[in-house]
């Protein structure tokens, strides 16, 4: 089996991993990378027209976005992922197969000369790792993987055995701790809505927006929340995907209130870039009644959240959602993995980008 890297690997973005054996032609991921130029994963037609399955971890833009332009290049396979996944996608794949209709989490299932396992990694609704094995060989992917989301459910990796695994790294060289960067993160918001009144939340569609919520309030902040429609359906829908939360989401929904012009306190909007019209007007507006901005996570470079960063409108405080090197190293240790490969970070850098098993 050999593993080949169309990206993600040494650069945040654009997270592509192609595999392939006798009788096997897949690949884990098919992101973009959020820069202007060389967005896609390097892959030619060629190779692309011989692709039998693209398997997903979650649909964000650097796990999911490249697959219109795959299709544009000859893929004509089948794209499998969870049924959060696929629902969340801003297009439809043509044929698409649901993960829990392989297997269950943490059971074993086969497609095409695969088996495969997968479970929870706790990084967003529908986010997955996966082991595959084929030809007596196996390999592993982490996907974006949290273990510490008060939220999302994870089933740990733990005991898995892989002849190679490309594991979460994104937070590279830093050390810092997920209880100091919430310590850090509830300190910020506190001081700042004492000075500004109103703090707005640029947060993902999916993603982290619920455990900042769920995190505040379980700290005690006394404050009011706001969201707007998506955030608000966000919180409703909970109940009905009880097996990926560790709650059911009726506490969240019942403390937050749909967005208004004019009142104090913290405004969720689900657009982290701010490059819908809707969220950009309501972070516009917070900031000209006195209010400032908060990002949790990746600025992209020339954004409207660039922008108001580069203003002093709108701060940086990190609320992790991804596994820096040091907790790299422990997962690659709790596992029996032959091989491991740090992905997701352009701090840490891979020599290689085809590795045989
Ligand atoms: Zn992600
Ligand atoms: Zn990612």
């Amino acid at each position: 089996m050999k593993l080949y890297i169309a990206g993600g690997c040494g650069e945040h973005g654009r997270n592509c991993f192609h595999v392939t054996g006798n009788n096997i032609d897949f690949l884990v991921d098919c992101g973009l990378m959020a820069a202007e130029q060389d967005r896609y994963p390097r892959l030619l037609s060629q190779k692309i027209s011989r692709i039998q399955m693209v398997f997903l971890t979650h649909s964000h833009a650097d796990h999911a976005g490249a697959l219109p332009w795959l299709y544009e290049n000859g893929f004509c396979g089948e794209v499998i992922a969870s049924k959060h996944t696929l629902e969340q996608l801003p297009f439809k794949p043509k044929k698409a197969i649901t993960l829990e209709n392989i297997c269950a989490s943490g059971q074993e299932g086969v497609c095409h000369n695969l088996n495969i396992k997968w479970g929870k990694s706790g990084h967003c609704l529908g986010s997955v790792w996966y082991r595959f094995g084929t030809e007596g060989k196996t390999i592993f992917f982490s996907g974006d993987y949290m273990e510490n989301s008060p939220v999302y459910r994870v089933d740990r990796i733990r005991g898995q055995q892989a002849d190679l695994a490309v594991l979460d790294c994104t937070y590279g060289k830093s050390t810092t701790t997920y209880e100091k960067a919430c310590e850090e993160l509830l300190t910020t918001v506190e001081r700042l809505l004492q000075k500004h009144g109103t703090v707005v939340l640029p947060v993902p569609k999916y993603g982290r927006g619920l455990d900042l919520l769920f995190s505040f309030l379980d700290s005690g902040l006394k404050t009011r929340y706001y969201g707007d429609a998506h955030f608000l359906a966000q919180l409703w829908n909970m109940q009905f995907s009880s097996s990926w939360y560790h709650m059911d989401g009726k506490t969240l929904f019942e403390a937050v209130h749909p967005y208004s012009k004019g009142r104090n306190g913290i405004v969720f909007v689900s657009d982290p870039q701010l490059r819908g019209t809707s969220a950009f007007k309501t972070a516009v507006e917070t900031i000209k009644g006195g209010g400032v901005g908060i990002m949790t996570g990746t600025v992209e470079k020339g954004t409207s959240s660039a922008t108001l960063i580069e203003m002093g409108k709108m701060f940086f405080c990190r609320y992790p959602v991804h596994l820096n090197y040091t907790q790299y190293e422990n997962l690659s240790q709790e596992n029996q993995f032959a091989i491991t490969i740090p992905y997701h970070s352009a701090e840490v850098r891979c020599d290689k980008s085809i590795i045989e098993i």
